[in-house]
């Protein structure tokens, strides 16, 4: 059967199980639960009367976990305050790359490779980078109240029957440690979403494929998640619009057809042409640097070196680089005579885009006026779906005022000096006051 090896180094578990034998009923829950400590002889005596009510229960599948990936990010990551979601992802890429990117980063708490191995990568008690923007009935920065978990393939294939019964084992404990209900178990392209770009004037849903197969009715039944929601509460309630309808359709639909992926993979491509731009093609890694364009003429250029989106020529080949990836969101400075709404779409007087003039002086977009608008000096920088707050005191530090992503590298630090910091440079104990903090929101 498709039970994962355990890993001998870190199982630390007193029932001395051999590795790739199998495993101890008793102990892989409180292992899970408890971060793989080494066993008490308090803790032994816990697992036996665990073991007791267990008997007397029905069967509850145990998990066991490996270590390959284990993050170092473990040690800076704060501990998570709720779990009300549980987010599926697909790494678009293979066990290795995408393994080793998600442990650098820190940005899942599992991930379940073909053959059905469970890798651990931040604990999951703490905050993993997997969600990027994202949205949920109005709830945002997920990652603050959310399990990810990266299913080794890609958006538009189906899981091994080995991911299907790892991945039903995994959600069956972590559903009865936090009681996440079925219908909060979502796809990283259900919560996605992107601010405004050269192609969308709007915040939109359509960020990302990731994982939308697994938001079919019959592809979730596999892994024993029995219901969804009906309808996306963020487009209903207007705080969003739909960028790409076909996938709307397919995250929503009821019957969980084979023909909804049939229909939307048919219309994939990774060619540019008439009504299919970069951002079609790549979505948020169109700009990435892990993006390669590969022209007509045979020129290569990547997502970073590319300046003039419309003058990407038809025919040209897209190759994203592997990886489930969450761009880190950059800050646009505006070029003489360019209007913000070139940047920031429709939502250039959105309270939620920020104007940082040169100086020190900023703005929100409805502050603005149109006049004034069209007179703002160049080199004025943009941050589009942002929220600007503070200044930092001692009695408001910066977790206080933005929460976990404090640290994240696209919260920004607006410095007395009216110099800009990433928040993952920042020293928390260090950063002055009177210090502004801008977060994605
Ligand atoms: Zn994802």
């Amino acid at each position: 059967m498709g039970v994962p090896p355990m890993d001998g180094s870190r199982a630390g578990c007193p029932c001395h199980v051999p590795a790739g034998k199998g495993f101890c009923k008793i102990l892989h829950i409180p292992a899970i639960t408890a971060g793989h400590r080494r066993c008490t002889a308090a803790r032994l005596r816990l697992a036996c009367a665990a073991l007791l009510l267990l008997l007397a229960l029905p069967a509850t599948a145990a998990v066991s976990l490996l270590d390959t990936y284990y993050s170092p990010r473990n040690r800076v990551r704060p501990v998570r305050p709720s779990t009300r979601f549980i987010i599926l992802h697909t790494t678009e890429g293979g066990v290795k790359g995408a393994g080793e990117k998600l442990a650098r980063y820190g940005e899942a708490h599992y991930m379940i490779d073909e053959a059905g191995r469970i890798y651990r990568i931040i604990d999951r008690k703490r905050v993993a980078y997997h969600c990027g923007r994202s949205m949920w009935n109005g709830r945002t920065a997920l990652d603050s109240c959310s399990i990810g978990i990266e299913m080794v393939g890609h958006h538009n294939k189906d899981l091994t029957a080995a991911q299907y019964r790892a991945l039903r084992e995994l959600l069956a404990e972590l559903k009865r440690i936090y009681k996440v209900p079925d219908n909060r178990i979502l796809t990283h392209s259900m919560v996605a979403y992107g601010a405004p770009n050269q192609w969308q004037p709007r915040s939109h849903r359509g960020r990302k494929r990731c994982a939308m197969r697994m938001a079919l009715n019959s592809v979730r039944a596999r892994f024993g998640v029995m219901s969804k929601p009906a309808s996306d509460p963020d487009v209903a309630a207007g705080r969003l619009v739909v960028a790409d309808a076909e996938l709307q359709r397919l995250l929503y639909s009821r019957d969980g057809s084979r023909a909804a992926i049939a229909r939307y993979t048919a219309t994939e491509s990774n060619v540019i042409g008439p009504g299919r731009s970069a951002w079609d093609v790549a979505r948020d890694a169109y700009n990435s640097a892990d993006t390669i364009y590969i022209m007509p003429n045979g020129t290569r250029k990547t997502g970073k070196e590319i300046v003039n989106w419309r003058t990407i020529p038809s025919g040209t080949r897209v190759i994203i680089g592997e990886g489930d990836i969450n761009p880190v969101e950059k800050v646009q400075s505006l070029a003489p005579g360019q209007a913000p709404s070139s940047i920031a779409g429709a939502e250039w007087n959105s309270a939620r885009t920020v104007y940082l003039l040169p100086g020190r002086k900023w703005l929100r977009g409805d502050e603005l006026t149109q006049k004034q608008a069209a007179r703002l000096p160049p080199g004025t920088q943009i941050l589009v779906g942002y929220r600007i707050d503070g200044p930092i005191t001692a009695r408001r530090p910066a977790f206080e005022i933005c929460g976990l992503g404090w640290n994240e590298p696209d919260t920004y630090y607006l410095m007395p000096d009216g110099s800009l910091a990433a928040g993952s440079t920042v020293d928390p104990a260090k950063i002055p006051a009177g210090t502004m903090v801008l977060f994605k929101n």
